[in-house]
């Protein structure tokens, strides 16, 4: 069944010519864009100041909503991991992490993903396919909803960060992710600051290079898995393929244009990725550049012999990392006792 384009995979921008078609006047189309982009709508009679045959009309040839709740999960520490089901039947994991003074909301850019790293359950069934950008705009949608309807208690204002870390190789599906950044801070769209929106990626090249052309002024995250080639070719067989100093360069080319320091995510996996070693050859790697490392401990899957690091071993690599002169810190995971790792939920379901 051929499924219509939803309506947020549209730019602000081009909401003028859509009205304009209808023949309507062009003050409704930011009614419509209101509609869309600030209250948040998943039902056209919600659009109550619309014409009803400009509804009727936009409705033949767009979808407003692509998710729909299945199932939704809240951790002791107040983490929250939903699952939505896209209009096809697939599903996709988002996820709430509260911090002291706001939330962030870490989504999902593809169903399943081809990157094939080892320690992601998102990796196991491969890449299914894109998503649009509407859907990537409506995971935030859902997710401030779910805020507003139930906050999480002691979490201050409803401010929220954005990181593009769920499900799915971000820089992989460019074409979705540029119009979505562009809805997301345009000021009659989300009107998002570029300063609360970071992309992790795990760095393969065409899709730093891709960044780089566009130059969306927003924070990047570069997974790296390894401190020689062969290492992180191991850990993440195919962004592996790209050298680790082709994109170490190509991530601090990007950090030079946004004029923001890269974050180096490695991910701590007993025996794998905490040797000694592999921390100083890091600190070489990175000398010079203005990058930070996020040192992450593994969020162990049920079914895989990988661990993560144990406590002294993690602060052994920062203090290794941290007298090299390299900025380090280390970030807990959170929703230990839901299935908050990467895909993990999704693939039970399944
Ligand atoms: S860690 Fe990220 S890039 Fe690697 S397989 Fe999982 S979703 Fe894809």
């Amino acid at each position: 069944m051929e499924l219509k384009p939803l309506l947020r995979s549209l730019v602000p921008d081009q909401f003028a010519a859509l009205v304009a078609e209808a023949g309507v006047p062009a003050y409704r189309a930011q009614q419509v864009q209101q509609w869309a982009f600030v209250q948040d709508a998943m039902q056209w009679d919600q659009m109550g100041n619309v014409p009803r045959t400009l509804r009727e009309s936009l409705s033949e040839r767009y979808d407003l909503a692509g998710l729909a709740l299945q199932e939704r999960q809240v951790s002791s520490d107040h983490t929250r991991k939903f699952l939505f089901r896209l209009r096809d039947g697939h599903t996709i994991e988002s996820v709430i992490i509260p911090m002291a003074d706001h939330a962030t909301f870490c989504l999902s850019t593809q169903v399943g993903c081809a990157m094939a790293c080892t320690f992601c359950a998102t990796a196991r069934g491969g890449l299914v396919r894109n998503l649009e950008a509407g859907e990537i705009i409506e995971q935030i949608q859902r997710l401030r909803t779910d805020l507003k309807t139930d906050p999480v208690p002691g979490m201050g204002d409803r401010q929220f960060n954005v990181v593009f870390m769920g499900m799915g190789e971000p820089l992989d599906n460019w074409e979705a992710m540029e119009p979505a950044l562009q809805s997301m801070m345009a000021p009659d769209g989300l009107g998002m600051s570029k300063r609360r929106i970071q992309i992790s990626t795990s760095g393969p090249a065409a899709g730093l290079q891709r960044l780089i052309a566009s130059s969306p002024g927003v924070g990047l995250t570069l997974s790296l898995g390894g401190s020689t080639d062969e290492e992180r070719h191991k850990v993440m067989p195919v962004p592996g393929r790209t050298g680790l100093k082709e994109a170490l360069g190509l991530a601090a080319d990007y950090g030079r244009l946004a004029g923001r320091r890269v974050t180096i995510a490695w991910v701590l996996i007993e025996g794998r990725t905490d040797e000694p070693e592999q921390a100083e050859r890091l600190a070489r790697l990175l000398k010079g550049h203005n990058f930070k490392v996020n040192l992450i401990p593994l969020n162990p899957l049920d079914d895989s012999k990988l661990v993560p690091t144990a406590d002294p071993a993690v602060l052994g690599f920062q203090k290794i990392l941290t007298e090299a002169g390299v900025p380090t810190f280390i970030r807990a995971s959170g929703g230990r006792d839901i299935d908050a790792a990467c895909g993990q939920l999704r693939r039970r379901r399944q």
